[in-house]
């Protein structure tokens, strides 16, 4: 059973945290998106959150996407992909999806063209960097981030709109922080050099007010809007 009125109710109070991580640094709650996370979740889920207005989803599998696209027949929905991508899943993600978030890679985005190319689409993409310390975190390291982006021109069917990262996992909030000061520099050295990269997708459940801190976009919220894995 789905409890709309506590999906709601998770939706509000995450929208409220939003607003007051913006006041205590006097950003605009305006210039910060937050991207429901739905991975793992069902499509009676999805809408439910869709009865909410919500019609942008975050996802990590391209096969999940797959299946749920299909289920609800609903083409306003926008697939957001925020997980590691394999190369071969390019054909379903420019078919499929309104952005990716992970491209961390050349070959990735040479096969993503393609693919758009050969059916007239283009695609909303964000550069994923490698902030955290855990070897298991995906992303391009920041020192090869500004002839990556040189790179990227090639493609014209990417329109690379910014940056994403995932933090470190650790209790010290300093150490969470400077992930994503790290991000927030590497975007403001890049935009020195002539690159637009107004997006900065960072900040989830758990650490998405050290985020909007440090000039977070968009925070990619799962656990808090709804509910545990
Ligand atoms: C799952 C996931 C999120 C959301 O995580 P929560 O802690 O559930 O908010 C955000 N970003 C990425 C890349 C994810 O895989």
């Amino acid at each position: 059973m789905i409890d709309t009125a506590q999906l709601a109710a998770n939706w509000a109070a995450v929208l409220g945290r939003v607003d007051e991580a913006c006041r205590a640094v006097k950003r605009n709650p305006a210039d910060v998106t937050v991207l429901p996370v739905s991975k793992t979740f069902g499509v009676d889920v999805i809408r439910a959150a869709m009865s909410m207005g919500l019609r942008r989803f975050g996802e990590n599998k391209v096969q999940e996407i797959k299946e749920k696209a299909e289920a609800l027949g609903d083409d306003t929905i926008e697939w957001v992909v925020i997980g590691h991508l394999q190369t071969n899943k390019a054909k379903d993600v420019a078919r499929l999806a309104s952005e990716v978030q992970s491209l961390d890679r050349l070959e990735l985005a040479d096969a993503l063209h393609r693919r758009l190319e050969s059916i007239g689409r283009r695609l909303s993409v964000l550069v994923q960097v490698k902030t955290a310390k855990e070897e298991s975190k995906y992303g391009l390291p920041g020192a090869e981030l500004p002839a990556f982006l040189d790179q990227l021109h090639a493609y014209p069917t990417l329109r690379v709109r910014g940056l994403m990262t995932m933090a470190t996992l650790s209790e010290d909030p300093d150490e969470v922080r400077a992930c994503f000061r790290q991000l927030r520099e590497l975007r403001d050295q890049c935009e020195a050099k002539g690159h637009v990269l107004p997006r900065l997708s960072m900040g989830m459940s758990g650490d998405f007010p050290l985020a909007i801190a440090e000039g977070a976009t968009e925070v990619r919220v799962g656990t808090a809007v709804f509910g545990k894995r």
